[in-house]
């Protein structure tokens, strides 16, 4: 996966080494990418131990990564995510813990940044280490409706596979079912006595 890795590692341990001298000099600018690259597995690495863990859970409590681009997610502190754990596949992007869903990232400092460098691992592994990072809030999806009535998710304005964002009836984020809990996870912030009515309407049969 690393060309030349003894001398990628002599260089990010700062060790002299005899061998350099032999390098090409074409040679060495592939050895410093290849440095570059090895530093970036071992941090993927790294962040999958307990220490790395352990810091990478002060930063997020201090939002450093950003927060969710998505409106209903009020502003969710948001985790570095990599789709794929092979250099050179992506760039890092985003994870929110609430929509569950990953987002480009805002600044385009980080569109040089591998997605191997934060691995696909990562975010889920931290959030089963640390469920009391996981937001506490029910997740708030947004309803489009025109005229009040909800649009049909057959229709060509309607939303599209609404349900990858709900969670069974009942379910908590630390992954318990609560027998007891019947209220519906589809939270609608503009609900009221005449949408509901307009709403009963919809669901016997009058969708847009
Ligand atoms: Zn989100």
């Amino acid at each position: 996966m690393v060309n030349y890795y003894n001398e990628a590692l002599d260089i990010i341990l700062d060790i002299e080494n005899d061998d350099e001298d032999k390098l090409d000099k074409n040679e060495l600018p592939i050895v410093e990418m290849s440095a570059d690259v090895l530093y970036g597995l071992i941090h993927a690495r790294y962040i999958l131990t307990r220490a790395g863990l352990q810091q990478m859970a002060e930063k997020y409590e201090n939002s450093e990564f950003g927060t969710c681009p998505r409106y209903n997610c009020n502003f969710t502190p948001v985790l570095p995510y990599g789709r794929s754990d092979q250099p050179d596949r992506d760039v890092v992007r985003l994870f929110c813990p609430n929509c569950l869903d990953i987002y480009n990232c805002a600044s385009s400092k980080y569109s040089l940044v591998d997605s191997a460098y934060f691995g696909t691992t990562f975010a889920h592994l931290f959030f089963d280490t640390f469920p009391e990072f996981l937001p506490q809030n029910k997740i708030s999806l947004y309803v489009p409706k025109m005229f009040g009535f909800k649009i049909s998710e057959y229709s060509k304005t309607g939303s599209r596979m609404l349900w990858l964002r709900q969670q069974p009836e009942g379910f908590n984020r630390q992954g318990l079912i609560t027998l007891s809990e019947n209220e519906s996870t589809v939270e609608n912030a503009e609900s009221n006595n005449a949408t509901v009515e307009l709403d009963n309407k919809q669901e016997q049969g009058h969708d847009i």
